[in-house]
């Protein structure tokens, strides 16, 4: 018999199966930074509604892991996206330079000697470090598709980023909320550093806690002798004891408790009793708090005699209603201390080592301090009990090692004095999720000064100047202009040049009489740095300001979203962002955080070199990142098989249209057989309903979205019933060309609306689309609705589809039962149960092609073997012969064809 293979118009493009993504993503990028397709986006959206959405800087150090990755790839999703809806969206991409990791890998890893280095040489080699940091982790973002201005980023090294900075500075200065103060504020000894509260995380430690003892030196007009029972979990704070404080109303009792008379809180009585096991609790006196205000105390340690006051913060839930206070170590302590007149006593140094004030632990470190202390005070007598308890304690969220309070000068903006707007301002702002409002306005709310100093070399100079006699100049218009000086020279000109010459030109002040000047030593908190991108990332490019949009994790309420808040509403008087949104966290599949130590990191570009960019990118638009997310093998397989199949399918429709060209065969809606107007119509609820996931960063629905439609509509119903006319009919038929179409307005919607998730794969189908329009995909517009509603033809073939599954379960069973083989050896004979069913069926006039068989029968009069909700089916062995070119079975000829394929054969040559 004769072969009529190749008389069908079988599926022919040069789209690869297999994407080979590791190898071929490269090439795209190539392609890309060609074409410079980001400057040609921007070009055709010029004139229009621009997007702001400036970028939250990563840190310049080390490799991009999966989270930065994950952020990044949201940021190009929303990039990609706005731009195809038509808005002029930049992304200029930042990185955050300063701060100490940056000098302790210099030191720690790079064995650079600090000490035989001046302060300026230091700062370059910190700079020359993150330089290379920020290339690596370029590179590394570009191999995830990352569009960008790559080439231009702001860095907040650099000098135009220092004097807008120094700028937003002045306008502090110039509102009066800039103030130099000593307190008692987290210290890091481990980063030798003051640490604000956004980088202060609670973790449990373990500490002793010990009860002790003061002696009772005045006792006004009680009965002596007596001592005061007192309760800490920081003995290394006791050389710093200046007073000890009850709280006025509470009752307190005189206990003999057969080793001496105590004080302590009535209502902890019977409590401390079991716990220091006293022999006896005879009570032989009462007083309120009020009455032991006014006695003294003789230090065990040292020869000092103290007071007891009154303390606002006493309690009687824990300890034994008496607190030791340390102005220099606590807040409380410190303002309890300041009310009374005490000294701010802090013999501990930037190290966390006693001072030489701590008499004999001086250069012990905090931990051995308290160790010897509580020995000290064994051995005087006046410890009546130790234990290790494990508490709630503030850590260093960098180095996660425990935290000191520690008082020392620092420089602080307030945010009392802006405080009201900065609320005004959270309320506007829409919060993505909702719950973030709640979260920012209680940082808000909860927080008076912000601790803007850091005793750091690698950062941006604090610009203040001191008189001769100490006093500090703060003065908008010097800092203005050592803002212009940064600007040109860059900030080291800080430490290489002389006071006068930082100052304006004639500069002279009463208070130095010689003229002399000296410069502060101290640094910015690099959250200061950051939070004024809205200005040397944003509007000092030409971007407008407040920005639509900032993008980060949820970890940035307390950082990045909170400085440039705070930093914007002083300079702007309102928020840099009109909206805010978070993601979470990248976990592994147990739920665990990644670290080196668990063995369980996943490196983002290995990933893109193995499997590829756009299967990251698609797991990326795969989970719900506003919670935190999980990565792990078998997700990544899932992934894969959902690429597969959007993959396949788009070359199958590529496929199909091998010898389509648009604008020859293209035809008009109303012509289109009804099959192909309702796959667009499916098509057009598709875009509406991507376009609006795309609105509103739903990655995740819109992935969901389109895959559904691949799979339901596309590849399990309308390819398998296109082969019977793509591959069959005569080349021209309109049946055919009408089938290509709609093909056509699928591959060429479906592609733009892949592109902001998968970029790389949808640029290399493009280039197969006959007759694409752009030299890029990226270059289309994100697809409209294109075609009339048409209410009617949709609920008819909703109402087919529902019974085309049934058919199918019915030609799966027969197939099972061994009645045909093929489904088109089948002869179905259908049994409608009501008009409706009746008058549904015989409106299509292609059911063999809608159910792939060779015959259908409608008849009302008999029941079928197979029994469904709206009809009932039989399916039987369709008598006559196979055509050898379109297999049906049917009547052939004597050439083995059918009477439909000897036409298509006339009619295509
Ligand atoms: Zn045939």
């Amino acid at each position: 018999m004769k072969d009529y293979k190749d008389t069908l118009h079988m599926p022919k493009t040069g789209f690869p199966m297999r994407g080979k993504l590791g190898k071929n993503e490269p090439l795209r990028q190539a392609f890309w930074n060609e074409l410079d397709i980001y400057d040609k986006r921007l070009e055709k959206n010029k004139d229009n509604t621009p997007f702001v959405m400036p970028d939250g800087p990563p840190y310049a150090n080390g490799n991009i892991h999966i989270g930065t990755a994950m952020n990044k790839i949201l940021k190009d999703m929303i990039v990609r996206s706005r731009s195809m809806q038509g808005f002029y969206t930049r992304y200029l991409p930042g990185w955050d330079t300063h701060g100490l990791p940056i000098e302790t890998s210099l030191t720690k890893n790079e064995g650079v000697d600090r000490k035989a280095l001046s302060t300026v040489e230091f700062r370059k080699l910190c700079a020359d470090y993150a330089y290379r940091q920020v290339d690596i982790q370029k590179a590394q973002f570009k191999r995830l598709g990352i569009l960008g201005e790559w080439d231009t980023p702001y860095l907040t090294l650099k000098p135009h980023y220092e004097g807008s900075q120094m700028e937003i500075f002045a306008d502090f200065v110039e509102k009066g909320l800039i103030f130099r103060g000593l307190k008692p504020i987290f210290w890091s000894p481990s980063s030798e550093t003051a640490l604000a509260e956004a980088e202060i995380e609670y973790r449990d430690k373990k500490s002793p806690s010990i009860y002790f003892t003061f002696d009772a030196v005045d006792t006004k007009n009680f009965e002596g002798p007596f001592k005061f029972l007192v309760w800490t979990t920081t003995p290394w704070t006791l050389p710093a004891n200046l007073a000890t404080a009850v709280a006025d109303a509470i009752d307190y009792v005189f206990v003999d408790t057969g080793k001496g008379v105590y004080v302590m809180g009535e209502a902890l009585l019977s409590q401390i009793s079991e716990k220091l096991g006293f022999e006896k609790t005879d009570v032989i006196r009462r007083a309120k708090g009020s009455e032991l205000v006014g006695m003294t105390y003789k230090h065990p340690l040292y020869d000092r005699v103290s007071p007891i006051l009154s303390g606002h913060h006493v309690t009687i839930e824990s300890g034994t209603g008496l607190v030791h206070i340390a102005p220099g170590h606590g807040e409380d302590d410190f303002l309890i201390g300041k009310a009374n007149n005490l000294e701010v006593l802090c013999p501990v140094d930037e190290r966390g080592h006693m001072t030489k004030d701590s008499g004999k632990y001086e250069g012990m470190f905090v931990e051995k301090a308290s160790k010897e202390v509580v020995k000290d005070m064994d051995a005087l007598g006046h410890l009546e009990k130790l234990e290790w308890i494990v508490h709630s304690y503030p850590h260093d969220w960098r180095t996660k090692k425990p935290v000191i309070f520690r008082a020392t000068n620092q420089w602080f903006a307030s945010i009392e004095k802006i405080k009201d707007d900065l609320i005004r301002e959270v309320k506007n702002v829409k919060w993505i999720p909702s719950w973030g409002e709640t979260r920012m306005e209680n940082m808000v709310k909860d927080r008076e000064t912000w601790c803007i100093s850091r005793q750091r070399i690698w950062g941006v100079p604090i610009p203040v100047f001191y008189h001769e006699n100490g006093e500090p100049i703060l003065d908008a218009d010097i800092v203005r202009h050592v803002a212009s000086l940064f600007k040109e020279h860059g900030s080291n000109i800080w430490y290489e040049w002389d006071a006068k010459a930082l100052l304006p030109d004639g500069y002279e002040s009463e208070l130095s009489p010689n003229g002399q000047f000296k410069k502060e030593t101290d640094t910015l908190d690099v959250w200061f740095d950051s939070g004024t991108s809205h200005k040397g990332g944003m509007t000092d490019y030409g971007m407008s300001y407040p920005a639509d949009l900032y993008i980060e994790g949820s970890d940035q309420y307390r950082g990045w979203f909170n400085s440039s808040l705070i930093t914007g509403v002083s300079s702007f008087g309102k928020a840099p962002y009109k909206s805010v949104l978070t993601h979470g966290f990248v976990m592994d599949d147990k739920g665990r955080k990644m670290s080196k130590s668990l063995g369980n990191v996943v490196n983002p570009n290995d990933v893109a070199n193995s499997l590829g960019a756009d299967i990251l990118r698609l797991w990326v638009a795969s989970v719900d990142y506003q919670a935190d997310v999980r990565i792990s093998d078998r997700m990544m397989k899932q992934v894969t098989e959902t690429y597969r199949k959007l993959r396949n399918t788009i070359r199958f429709m590529l496929g199909l249209l091998s010898d389509f060209d648009i604008e020859k065969h293209g035809m008009a809606f109303e012509s289109l057989e009804s099959t192909d107007q309702f796959m667009l119509s499916e098509l057009d609820d598709l875009k509406e309903s991507v376009s609006m996931h795309y609105d509103t960063y739903e990655f995740d629905d819109v992935t969901r979205e389109i895959t559904r439609f691949v799979t339901n509509r596309v590849s399990a119903f309308y390819l398998d019933i296109l082969k019977d006319i793509v591959y069959i009919e005569a080349k021209e038929d309109p049946v055919r060309r009408s089938a290509q179409t709609a093909v056509y307005k699928i591959v060429e919607a479906l592609l733009p609306m892949l592109t902001p998730i998968m970029p790389h794969t949808t640029e290399e189908a493009y280039q197969f689309l006959p007759s694409h329009k752009e030299e890029s995909v990226y270059l289309e517009n994100m697809p409209r609705r294109a075609y009339p509603e048409n209410k009617a033809l949709k609920e008819r073939f909703d109402a087919l589809l529902m019974i085309r599954n049934d058919v199918m379960k019915a030609l799966e069973n027969a197939r099972n039962e061994k009645i045909i083989g093929k489904s088109l050896e089948a002869k179905l004979t259908l049994y409608p149960k009501d008009k409706a069913t009746a008058l549904l069926l015989e409106s299509f006039k292609n059911l063999e092609q809608l159910f792939i068989v060779s015959a259908v029968n409608i008849d009302t009069f008999n029941k079928g073997a197979h029994t469904y909700e709206r009809l009932s089916v039989d399916v039987t062995l369709q008598e006559g012969e196979k055509c050898a070119r379109c297999w049906q079975v049917t009547d052939v000829n004597d050439e083995g064809i059918c009477e439909r394929c000897g036409e298509v054969l006339r009619k295509d040559t």
